[in-house]
């Protein structure tokens, strides 16, 4: 049987205290079943009971026991695609639509953290840190962008600046956006459930859904029970395996990896980031970090196609970190994980709806802290009648991995180790 405990991470050791949650061992009626209690999950959950509809959820392990249990915790806004190659792809209005969604997520995350007394450490302020002149070149064009779609909020860091927010040496500058920031990420998930559970909506844990039986009155099934719904959302994100076959196609499941060192002490956390911001560099495959409530450093990076668990995490990543932070090199690793998150080709998230009644949102690939929780809210207007920004999302063009199920992994890591050599050699 598969392994349903949280991995050994940081997070799953510092939890807030949350319920051992049952097993669906019935039969249930409900509005909405959904399936995956991670953030598109809980999201959809949240916004759906907040207007009345009766929803149950169904976790194959525990909640937050996917991506949203174990990332950066950072709070990046925006898509993990720029909005102008969106625009080219998809027109003005589409993109439009999109642009002025793009910074909804974390104001959700906020909203949710003050409405329902979330405690998961949330801090305000991310940073894009510049590591060549082009990429912040990069960053000029891309503050003019989201200018453009109303997002005024961002500030562009000299070298000077950028060294009173982050004590790295290798940044030429960077990007300050107010409205990122970021959190304990399984502590927001376990404030979410409880959210959920206080607005009467059910949460079956272990409970996997194994096959959905499609139609009028869909009903999906688990080992020991099952649920028949007027809707189902899909949000098993990376974890979902072949359960909606039609879904599996474009998109892949890709692992990155975590380590959270011993606790810094005040004196040094404040000297590598005084401000307490976020930080991710501009590479393509990027390096990510943050400081924890008790001034840990979390640092991440790297990307495993085809999600196979690296059998030395801690060999991957610190030497990153080293790079970044020359100054921690006696600094003990007390952490170290990984977890998936889903690619598509286009890195943009797969959204839509299969027959009348069956909803879905996945594969952000990468920034989906954010997206996750307008996904939510997103699939929740559409289940109410108001569609017109589900569709902006579902009708972005979507197209299966060159080489199919077998060759899509080898295909992915050589693309990656391309835009990883022109990382490397600045270009
Ligand atoms: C290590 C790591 C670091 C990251 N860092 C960041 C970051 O700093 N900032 C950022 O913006 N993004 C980050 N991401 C991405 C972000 O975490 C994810 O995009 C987001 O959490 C996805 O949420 P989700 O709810 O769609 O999926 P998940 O959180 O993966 O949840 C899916 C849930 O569905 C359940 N499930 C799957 N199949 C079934 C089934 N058949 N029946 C019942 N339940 C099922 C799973 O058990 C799981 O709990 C990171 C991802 C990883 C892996």
């Amino acid at each position: 049987m598969a392994n349903t405990s949280y991995p050994a991470s940081y997070y799953a050791a510092s939890a807030n205290p949350a319920p051992s949650r049952p097993a669906l061992q019935d039969d249930v009626e409900t509005d909405v079943c959904v399936i995956g209690a991670g953030y598109t999950g809980l999201s959809s959950a949240l916004f759906l009971l907040e207007h009345g509809f009766k929803v149950t959820v169904l976790e194959a392990a525990k909640v937050g026991f996917g991506a949203s249990g174990r990332n950066g915790g950072q709070i990046v806004n925006s898509y993990s695609r720029d909005i102008d190659v969106i625009e080219r792809s998809v027109g003005p209005q589409q993109a439009q639509l999109l642009g002025n969604m793009a910074f909804e997520g974390g104001r959700i995350i906020r909203e949710r953290v003050a409405k329902y007394q979330i405690q998961c450490d949330l801090k305000d302020g991310g940073v894009f840190a510049a590591l060549t002149a082009k990429q912040m070149g990069h960053l000029e064009s891309q503050k003019r962008l989201w200018e453009r779609f109303g997002h005024t909020q961002l500030e562009l860091l000299d070298q000077r600046r950028i060294r009173e927010v982050v004590a790295c040496e290798e940044y030429v500058g960077g990007m300050l956006d107010m409205s990122g920031g970021h959190i304990h990420p399984l502590n927001l998930a376990l404030g979410e459930a409880a959210a959920v559970e206080s607005l009467g909506g059910v949460i079956y844990e272990q409970s996997p859904a194994v096959r959905i039986e499609r139609g009028a009155s869909p009903v999906v099934h688990t080992p020991q029970g099952k649920v028949r719904a007027k809707f189902i959302i899909v949000a098993g994100n990376a974890y979902l395996g072949n359960l909606v076959p039609e879904l599996a196609a474009k998109s892949m499941p890709c692992g990155t990896q975590v380590i959270a060192t011993e606790p810094l002490g005040d004196e040094l956390a404040h000297r590598l980031l005084p401000q307490d911001y976020c930080v991710e560099d501009c590479n393509y495959l990027l390096d990510y970090y943050r400081l924890t409530g008790d001034k840990r450093l979390i640092f991440g990076g790297g990307v495993v196609y085809g999600a196979r668990d690296p059998a030395n995490i801690e060999a991957i990543i610190r030497p990153k970190m080293l790079k970044a932070f020359p100054q921690l090199k006696d600094v003990k690793i007390d952490y170290a994980w990984t977890g998936n998150f889903l690619l598509t080709l286009s890195r943009l998230p797969q959204v839509g709806r299969l027959g009348d009644n069956i909803y879905y949102s996945q594969g952000c690939s990468g920034h989906g802290v954010t997206y996750t929780h307008l996904a939510g809210k997103v699939l929740a207007e559409a289940l109410r009648g108001q569609a017109e920004r589900f569709d902006a999302f579902a009708d972005l063009p979507h197209y299966p991995f060159p080489g199919g199920q077998l060759l899509r992994t080898p295909f992915a890591a050589m693309g990656a180790w391309y835009y990883g050599l022109r990382d490397k050699l600045g270009v």
